[in-house]
């Protein structure tokens, strides 16, 4: 039998709880709506929303129903006035957090500080931000390259913001940089706790000397999960996987110990399943 070590800490956060909560309740009215954006990074979660009945669209025009729900991600302040203009109602299941970085750049932006969001510019979350912004007034940067290429000097202040599910450790040298050439910078520390816990125990996990290989379990199109995936490479054999149906037997072959964790958005039956499915190989 294979053992299995799960992560202190790992898979849903409380925003993502919320947000499945909302859409669960929405649901039971039998009322018809649709998400815009998957609700979560996680194609489970999204096929379950779909057998209650609630699909989802990728862009707002494409609702053709009387109520919208918005991710966990958020979505630029101005798609609230669009719903409403469209004769839509608004179910916000938009993740506390997120809603808080909205709060803080745009109080930012009339100090007049620039800002800069580190992240993915083709995440939602990131577009939440950064779609209603002109760009002389922001800047998404990915990379230190991309950071050198940007004169900070000419700016007054900066405040930098972290797309939520970053792993703060690849962007410091990013921070640092802009913050050197502009001494009137501030970091705004936006990474949420659910997602430094998670690395964390991730990493902790990936360290334990007893552990062969690592299963991260997550979403496809889910960051948080791309990251845990990042931490644990850099110590032991890794693989990413959406659950059991992903598994090659071939993996496991000498393997006496499995790491277990998961990203924000993985329900937690799917690493009971994995786990389960390991606990029964014969070794
Ligand atoms: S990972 Fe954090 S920011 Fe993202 S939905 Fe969960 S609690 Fe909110």
């Amino acid at each position: 039998m294979i053992k299995v070590l799960r992560a202190r800490k790992y898979g849903f956060c409380s925003g993502v709880r919320n947000a499945t909560l909302r859409v669960k309740k929405f649901a039971a009215t039998k009322k018809s709506g649709a998400i815009l954006g998957q609700l979560v990074h996680n194609e489970r979660v999204v096929e379950e929303m779909e057998q209650l009945g609630i699909k989802t669209v990728e862009k707002l025009s494409d609702v053709k129903e009387p109520y919208v729900i918005f991710s966990a991600h958020g979505v630029p302040p101005s798609f609230y006035e669009k719903a409403k203009e469209s004769g839509v109602e608004v179910i916000d299941a938009t993740c506390k957090f997120v809603l808080d970085i909205h709060k803080e750049s745009r109080k930012a932006l009339e100090r007049g500080e620039h800002l800069v969001f580190i992240g993915d510019p083709r995440h939602r979350e990131v577009i939440g931000y950064t779609y209603d912004l002109g760009p002389e007034c922001h800047h998404i940067i990915q990379n230190i390259e991309q950071a050198k290429a940007v004169d900070w000097k000419r700016y007054r202040a900066v405040r930098i913001f972290y797309q939520t599910t970053l792993n703060a450790d690849e962007f410091e040298e990013v921070a640092n940089y802009i913050s050197r050439e502009n001494p009137s910078t501030h970091k705004a520390d936006t990474i949420c706790y659910a997602t430094k816990k998670n690395q964390l125990a991730a990493k902790e996990l990936a360290a334990n000397d007893e552990v062969d290989l690592i299963f991260v379990i997550g979403g496809k199109m889910s960051a948080n999960t791309r990251h845990l995936y990042d931490i644990c490479t850099h110590l032991k054999p890794t693989r990413l996987i959406h659950g059991v149906e992903d598994i090659r037997e071939q993996w496991l072959e000498g393997v006496r110990c499995v790491g277990l964790t998961a990203g924000a958005s993985t329900p937690d039956e799917v690493v009971d399943e994995v786990e389960e499915f390991l606990k029964e190989i014969k070794t």
